[in-house]
C-alpha cells in the first residue's frame, strides 16, 4: 500500500512539474515543437528549475500536513496550512484561492471569505484548484467513507463555494480509494459515480468516455479538468502514457497533469512511474516522509 501512497503523491508532483512547463501552450503546439515524450526541464512561464513544482503540489502538500497533524478533525488545521503557504509568496497562486486566502487575511473568517469570493468572482468558483490537492484524504479515511466524503467537501469549500466543486472532489476521493485498494479503475470508477447528485457533472462523467483527445477542454473549470484528467488516465496504457498525455493537453495542463498524476500514480505505484521523472523532483524526500505519515494516520482514524 505504501508504493501507492508513495506513487499517489509523486503523480501529483511529477504532473505539475511536468505540465508547468506547458502551462498556456496548446496541444498543436506543445506536439508540433516539442514532439510527445516529456523529460523533466523546468521553463515555462513561471520560469522553474528542473523538479519544480507548483500550487498544485504544494497546497497537496498543506493538506496532507494538516490531516496528520489532526486526522479526527483536519479542516481547520488544513486552513492553517494554507494561510502558512500563502503567507511564503508562491510563485503561483490560482485566482479563486488567492481571492479566498486573501479574503481570510482581511477578515479571519472561513465563512466571511467564502462569501467575498463568491461575490468577487460572481458566483464562478468551481475552479480546479480544489480538486488538484484532494488526493490524501483519500490515503487516511479509506476505511471510512463518511469522513472521506466529509473532509474532503470541506476543505474544498474553504476556497470553492460551490457544491459541484466539493463533489468533484468527493467523486475524486472515493474513485482513488478503489484504486489505491486494488480495484479495477472502471469498477472503482461506477462506484464513485454513483454517489453523484450534481446534474452537469453527472452528465459530463457519463458523456466523456465517448470524446476524442481533441474534444477535450484543459481549462480551470473544474469539470473541464476533472473529464481531461479521467480521459488520459483511462486512457492510457500505463502511467508514462497517462501522464504524458495530460501534460500534452496544454492550457492549464499542470493542474490537469497533477489531478491525473494522482490517479495513474495510485493506480500504477511508485515503482511504476520513470526514475527520470522521480529522482529529478526537488521535493521528493518530503514526499517520501508525507506518503509514510499519511498511512500511519490512517491507522489513528476511527
Ligand atoms: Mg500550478
Amino acid at each position: 500500500m505504501l508504493d501507492k501512497v508513495r506513487g499517489g503523491l509523486f503523480g501529483v508532483a511529477v504532473g505539475d512539474a511536468l505540465g508547468a512547463t506547458f502551462e498556456f501552450m496548446t496541444r498543436e503546439e506543445i506536439l508540433s515543437r516539442h514532439g510527445s515524450k516529456r523529460e523533466m526541464v523546468g521553463g515555462g512561464w513561471l520560469g522553474l528549475k528542473p523538479g519544480e513544482v507548483t500550487d498544485d503540489t504544494e497546497m497537496t502538500l498543506c493538506v496532507a500536513r494538516g490531516i496528520i497533524a489532526s486526522p479526527q478533525d483536519p479542516v481547520e488545521e488544513i486552513g492553517r496550512q494554507f494561510m502558512s503557504w500563502y503567507q511564503t509568496d508562491p510563485k503561483d497562486v490560482g485566482s479563486t484561492i488567492r481571492t479566498a486566502l486573501g479574503a481570510y487575511t482581511e477578515t479571519g473568517d472561513w465563512e466571511k471569505a467564502r462569501a467575498i469570493t463568491w461575490e468577487r468572482h460572481g458566483g464562478k468558483v468551481a475552479g480546479n484548484g480544489c480538486l488538484m490537492r484532494t488526493l490524501p484524504f483519500s490515503f487516511v479515511y479509506f476505511q471510512s467513507p463518511d469522513l472521506l466524503g466529509k473532509f474532503s467537501r470541506e476543505t474544498a469549500f474553504l476556497t470553492h463555494p460551490d457544491p459541484l466543486a466539493a463533489e468533484a472532489c468527493h467523486f475524486y476521493n472515493v474513485l482513488a480509494v478503489g484504486l489505491l485498494l486494488g480495484e479495477e479503475p472502471w469498477s472503482a470508477f461506477k462506484k464513485a459515480r454513483s454517489l453523484l447528485q450534481h446534474e452537469e457533472l453527472a452528465r459530463r462523467l457519463d458523456s466523456w468516455p465517448s470524446l476524442a483527445v481533441q474534444d477535450l477542454r484543459p481549462t480551470g473549470y473544474v469539470v473541464d479538468s476533472l473529464e481531461a484528467a479521467l480521459w488520459c488516465f483511462f486512457n492510457g496504457e500505463n502511467i508514462i502514457e497517462a501522464i504524458e498525455s495530460a501534460v500534452n493537453l496544454g492550457g492549464d495542463a499542470d493542474t490537469v497533469a497533477a489531478i491525473c498524476g494522482g490517479l495513474a500514480g495510485t493506480y500504477w505505484g511508485w515503482s511504476a512511474l520513470p526514475d527520470g521523472w522521480k529522482s529529478r523532483l526537488l521535493i521528493k524526500e518530503e514526499l517520501e516522509q508525507l506518503a509514510a505519515a499519511l498511512l500511519q494516520a490512517s491507522g489513528q482514524v476511527s
